[in-house]
């Protein structure tokens, strides 16, 4: 087998050695695919296509998507599903300023291609984590934010002040993404639960099978525990296997704390974990959900407002109650590029305002009852939730106010919220 140095050696910026050990050139990239002739049959003779070819055919468009190097290492390889966003997006948003039908097509599309694509990379990849959502999730703000300040802002009717807010509301949205995608709370390697020391005593109950509590008195008391699953009369975040809960992590080697969770993508445990996000490719839990709340609503924020500039600005407005500008006559919508390209993005923006917005609902139901995501599923699975929404059993419920309280000012901490330490 070549060694990487001989490999790349006397390749120019477009050659590269390819997935069979073979020189190759990028502008060669629709060239002789034997999967893709084989698919392309099928096709054409209406013959369902193998997952073998399928999965031969991905991995060949996977090694040929490359741009040239400039550093003398050939061709360099880009990772397909991060570069599908960034051509998908744009392209779709810009077939979509042809028309009203073309924008419904596009808008409609675009959801069931993501799925599809997803589906596909895991099929034919084998891999369960992706760069996809969040690659289309920068690259939707991107040409979003792109086409507000080139298309929407040309038409010089947007206030400074307006302005000027929602990009200090956009600045603090991606401020705190970026914050939570680095604050997340993982346990590996901690021997135990984050900020045992500083505890109270209230606050390291140990809830035994007959329901009652008691406080440990040392770490040691905080061994791994396999309790039946006819014992577990409250709510636990963690599994039942085999009719056993089980609180040993044997990926991570630790005890998991109360509310914490195995990542099965991001491989490790999570500490009070509510969900994996894949529109930011990071675990949400204890350090990060309150972040995480904020640039929820900040997006939320800024879509809609933005939204409402935006079509205050390419329809005549009219003036309700003297304060609220609303839009009143949107005949011209695709009279030229800039107006239908604003039109375009402002819908796109409403679907995934909206689509944020129920996300956000249902985190603040689940906040209210100071439960995770991760709760709520296994609340669900084990017959514990009121009406389809509330947790029954939820020893963490400390009151909706107490609650709010809680997660704005200790975010979730599971130096407040760990009542169970089994
Ligand atoms: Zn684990
Ligand atoms: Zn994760």
């Amino acid at each position: 087998m070549k060694g990487h140095a001989s490999s790349t050696e006397g390749l120019c910026c477009c050659e590269y050695e390819n997935n069979q050990g073979e020189k190759s050139h990028i502008l060669a990239c629709c060239c002789d695919c034997e999967a893709f002739d084989q698919a392309a049959d099928r096709c054409i003779t209406c013959r369902q296509v193998p997952p073998e070819t399928m999965e031969r055919l991905f991995k060949t468009i996977e090694d040929r998507c490359r741009v040239p190097g400039i550093l003398g290492q050939g061709a360099i390889k880009l990772r397909l599903d991060v570069i599908v966003p960034v051509i998908t997006i744009p392209v779709c948003l810009f077939l979509a300023t042809i028309g009203p039908v073309m924008t419904a097509v596009m808008l409609t599309m675009m959801p069931i291609f993501l799925l599809w694509f997803y589906r596909m990379w895991k099929r034919n990849t084998k891999k369960d984590r992706t760069l996809f959502f969040y690659s289309w999730g920068l690259m939707s703000v991107v040409t979003i934010f792109v086409v507000f300040e080139s298309c929407v802002v040309g038409f010089r009717e947007i206030l400074l002040w307006e302005h000027l807010l929602l990009l200090t509301a956009m600045f603090l949205m991606l401020y705190n993404f970026v914050r939570t995608k680095l604050n997340t709370p993982y346990l590996k390697n901690l021997k135990r639960p984050r900020n045992f020391e500083k505890m109270n005593q209230s606050d390291r109950r140990i809830v035994n099978a007959d329901d009652t509590f008691k406080v440990p008195m040392s770490l040691e008391e905080m061994t791994a525990v396999e309790l039946p699953e006819s014992d577990v009369k409250w709510l636990d975040s963690r599994p039942i296997t085999d009719g056993k809960l089980v609180t040993w992590c044997q990926h991570c080697n630790l005890n998991k704390p109360p509310r914490s969770g195995h990542c099965n993508l991001c491989k490790v445990c999570v500490s009070v974990r509510d969900h994996h996000c894949v529109w930011i490719d990071t675990c949400i839990g204890a350090d990060n959900h309150r972040s995480f709340i904020i640039s929820m609503m900040l997006f939320v924020f800024c879509g809609y407002y933005g939204c409402h500039l935006s079509m205050t600005t390419l329809c005549t407005p009219k003036m309700y109650f003297d304060w609220f500008l609303f839009p009143n006559d949107c005949r011209f919508l695709y009279i030229d590029f800039q107006t239908s390209a604003s039109f375009v993005g402002t819908c796109y923006t409403f679907l995934a305002s909206t689509i944020m917005l129920f996300g956000l609902i249902f985190q603040f139901l689940l906040i209210s009852q100071n439960l995770t995501s991760q709760e709520f599923h296994i609340a669900s699975q084990r017959n514990m939730l009121r009406h389809g929404l509330f947790a029954t059993k939820n020893v963490y419920n400390q009151g909706f106010i107490h609650n709010w309280f809680n997660f704005w000012l200790t975010g979730r901490k599971d130096t407040r919220t760990s009542v169970i330490t089994l």
